[in-house]
């Protein structure tokens, strides 16, 4: 049986490695439009979160925890280290906590409770409103994700069975004569058993029309904190979520013994936007983010703001996460919409899109829009 995988972001490079990995598989495809792995891919920034709590959606808890195992696992497999399990703080009103708490004590997450005085004791650094609890989970961390991928690239390359094309865009995928086609913009082309399409934003240019149109593009901007000397009590901090008055602003902690920066964002400069542009931040977000960590840092300096990018991700039109679809005869698997989580996902997603590529049955994600793909009866009709 002959995959071919279109899209060396984090989902393609875990589902080729778990095709390659798969019994009856004789060879594996990757291709890219860039570099393998390739500098614009969303996945390939400094950091992604890793956490379990998704406060008030049960099945998201359940799902997401067992993405911190997920990760270790992958670390393992390919022998290099890039998860920092430096644990995740999700911060909300402090009568919630006890719910939250019990949300994650149930889905097998290691967590506990912080009252307002425990936040203000461990954390100095952040200023919390009054009345502010929180949930520190212990299975959570963060992914050095250029680190990641640079690893999985390099092991998936080494595998006898598989074929790496970087700088190959493809133009169309399809189906025809029990085989999968897909058609680079050089004119050439290449068939195979199953194809994966994996393009992250890009997807709505490979995924047929009645796909694309549930689709919509999100652009998010990201500052990026290194003060020149870390303060002591930064430490081993977690990753923080649910922070400031509209509880939606995030930061992902400094990494001992790496370059990477801390990255501070919040929901409110992630905007829909109809084109894949740039990723340069424009003024006006970058202020706004600055604007909001001055509130939340109390030692915030805004010359410490060394970069600001950003980044773009797919989400389905109605539930707003990610989507996967099959067609053309079953031949054809589209990561339609990536969300703006797959990340942490990406080991669960990765090996339940394999299992249906091979024909074995799929492991489920815990995750609707996966385990329920969406099916297409043959391109532009469902
Ligand atoms: C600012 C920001 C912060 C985020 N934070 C988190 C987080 O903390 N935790 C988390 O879990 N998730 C997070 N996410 C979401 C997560 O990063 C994405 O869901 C995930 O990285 C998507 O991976 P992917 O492999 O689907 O796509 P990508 O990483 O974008 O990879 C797609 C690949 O396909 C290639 N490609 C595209 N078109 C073609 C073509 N026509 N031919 C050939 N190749 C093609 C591209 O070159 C690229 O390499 C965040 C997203 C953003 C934007």
């Amino acid at each position: 049986m002959r995959i071919t995988v279109v899209g060396g972001g984090v989902i393609g490079l875990l589902t080729a490695i778990e095709c390659a990995r798969a019994a009856g598989v004789d060879r594996v495809d990757l291709v890219d439009a860039g570099p393998i792995p390739s500098p614009t891919a969303t996945s390939n920034d400094r950091l992604r979160v890793v956490r379990a709590l998704h406060r008030g959606e049960p099945a998201l808890t359940m799902a997401a925890a067992q993405a911190h195992v997920g990760w270790m696992d992958i670390e393992r497999l390919v022998g290099s280290r890039f998860y920092h399990p430096a644990g995740a703080l999700t911060v909300m009103p402090e009568q919630d906590v006890g719910a939250e708490l019990a949300l994650l004590t149930a889905a097998g997450a290691k967590a506990s409770a912080l009252s307002p005085a425990d936040l203000a004791n461990r954390y100095p650094w952040l200023r919390f409103p009054a009345g502010t609890g929180g949930v520190l989970e212990a299975t959570a961390g963060v992914v050095l994700s250029d680190h990641a991928l640079v690893a999985l690239a390099r092991w998936l390359g080494s595998l006898p069975r598989v074929r790496l094309h970087p700088h190959q865009r493809v133009v169309d995928v399809s189906q025809n004569d029990g085989a999968a086609t897909i058609r680079f913009a050089d004119g050439g082309f290449h068939t195979a058993d199953q194809v994966v399409v994996a393009a992250g934003p890009w997807s709505r240019e490979l995924v047929p029309a009645a796909i694309a149109s549930d689709l919509t593009l999100y652009r998010q901007s990201v500052l990026s904190y290194q003060p020149p000397a870390w303060p002591r009590d930064w430490a081993g901090m977690p990753a923080a979520l649910g922070l400031g008055p509209a509880r939606d602003a995030w930061l992902m902690p400094p990494v001992p013994r790496s370059d990477a920066p801390m990255r501070l964002s919040a929901a409110s400069a992630c905007r829909p936007v109809t084109e894949l542009s740039d990723r340069v931040t424009p003024n006006r977000w970058r202020e706004h983010l600055v604007g909001v960590f001055a509130e939340l840092l109390p030692a915030f300096d805004p010359a410490a703001v060394v970069d600001s990018t950003d980044g773009y991700y797919l989400a389905e039109r109605t539930r707003g996460g990610p989507l996967l679809a099959t067609y053309g005869a079953g031949r054809v698997l589209a990561y339609a919409a990536c969300g703006g989580m797959s990340f942490k996902f990406a080991p669960q997603i990765a090996r339940t899109i394999a299992d249906r590529a091979v024909g074995t049955p799929p492991r489920p994600t815990g995750l609707d829009s996966i385990d329920r793909p969406r099916l297409l009866a043959a391109v532009g009709e469902e």
